[in-house]
């Protein structure tokens, strides 16, 4: 009996105990939702390999998934559809954006949190009107309808904007007869079209930087210098604030390396290797964040990979000591492969394992309860 007392004493102090290591749950007011444009696992490999395994921001992770990428018409999906997934938590058909193959409209987890009182924003290397990042505040039944795009954008508000796409605004608004410029300023945004005023733009207030025409230039050769961290670091700036001032209950930010695909389709390894660096260094600034803002959680993820990169030794006999490795592409467009997410900070246990894209973006919505009556 004394001994079956003992063990139940144990048992409970053993229960007892592990209860107390169990982490609280933390409340998520904050995402900071980054997707590498296909940048696929090799993508990563080869930022680690060229770092000599160095730890990169993706090491930092603090927890994964893989997600997989098929579009309802196509299993190599495109950056509408998979944009679609990730930020409304529906699958839809290749090329179409924030819209289902029926035409019924689904709005995204920025639309959705605007809705909710949270601030929110985007930051993109690319033309904003650019399928992924459309794919979070347009529906349209294709991503080449440019203009409509630009007349969805209109109807949104948001905090901050930066990227490019200033050309697309200025045709838009010219067939109506109007000025660009104006139309977005009266829409509330101070406007800034000069790259260079990147770090005297104040931390407040409704913000838009369209810095180049279509896409911003190609982190290889540095005529981007450190945009995207920078931008990406305002942007939370800017948010931070802005939820504080309107009482938001806090805040999602769309971040985008936006030609880490455009490399890929140009089977081009050094160009993929500067545009995923500069998106980790942008990872590192959101993870920095989130050290230093409790109820932040990061989350790297990507639309679909791009290039069928593979990274073979030179030589196949692994008798041998190494004698290189290279770089192979398997096409010049997209595949099919899983692509990986990266969690930290906030939350970061609450998603893990195989999941469907469109699946991340709904469980994103529900940590904010934007689905919620
Ligand atoms: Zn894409």
């Amino acid at each position: 009996m004394k001994r079956i007392l003992l063990l139940a004493i144990v048992a409970l102090f053993t229960i007892g105990s592990a209860d107390a290591k169990q982490p609280k749950t933390e409340k998520i007011n904050n995402i900071i939702y980054m997707i590498g444009d296909g940048m696929g696992l090799s993508h990563v490999s080869m930022l680690q390999m060229e770092g000599k395994y160095q730890p990169t921001a993706f090491d930092r992770a603090q927890n994964i998934a893989l997600i997989k990428t098929y579009s309802l018409n196509n299993r190599v999906t495109d950056s509408g559809a998979a944009g679609t997934a990730l930020a409304s938590g529906y699958k839809t058909n290749n090329s179409m954006i924030g819209q289902l193959p029926d035409g019924t409209p689904v709005e995204s987890i920025i639309t959705k949190a605007k809705n909710n009182n949270f601030a929110s924003g985007f930051v993109v290397t690319c033309y904003i009107q650019h399928a992924t990042p459309a794919a979070f505040f347009a529906n349209e039944n294709s991503r080449g309808n440019l203009e409509n795009i630009c007349g969805d954008f209109t109807t949104r508000d948001y905090d901050v904007v930066f990227g490019g796409g200033m050309r697309y605004f200025n045709d838009y608004f010219k067939k109506q007869n109007k000025d660009a410029k104006k139309e977005l300023e009266a829409l509330g945004y101070t406007l800034y079209t000069d790259l260079k005023s990147l770090p005297t733009i104040p931390a407040e207030g409704k913000v838009l930087g369209l810095f180049a025409d279509g896409d911003l230039p190609s982190a290889k050769g540095g005529k981007r210098g450190e945009y995207l961290a920078e931008a990406t670091q305002k942007a939370l700036d800017i948010l931070t604030n802005n939820a504080k001032k309107n009482k938001n209950k806090g805040f999602v930010l769309m971040v985008e390396g936006s030609k880490i695909d455009g490399e890929g389709h140009s089977r081009n390894p050094e160009g993929i290797l500067a545009e995923t660096r500069d998106f980790a260094n942008a990872v590192s600034v959101a993870m920095d964040y989130a050290d230093s803002h409790p109820g932040t959680l990061v989350v790297v993820a990507a639309d679909h990979e791009t290039g069928g990169l593979t990274i073979p030794s030179n030589k196949t006999d692994f008798t041998l000591p190494e004698s290189g490795i290279g770089y192979a592409f398997g096409t010049s467009s997209h595949t099919a492969t899983m692509v990986p997410v990266y969690f930290y900070g906030a939350g970061a246990n609450s998603i893990e394992g195989i999941l469907e894209n469109n699946e991340l973006g709904q469980k994103l919505q529900d940590i904010l309860k934007l689905n919620d009556k």
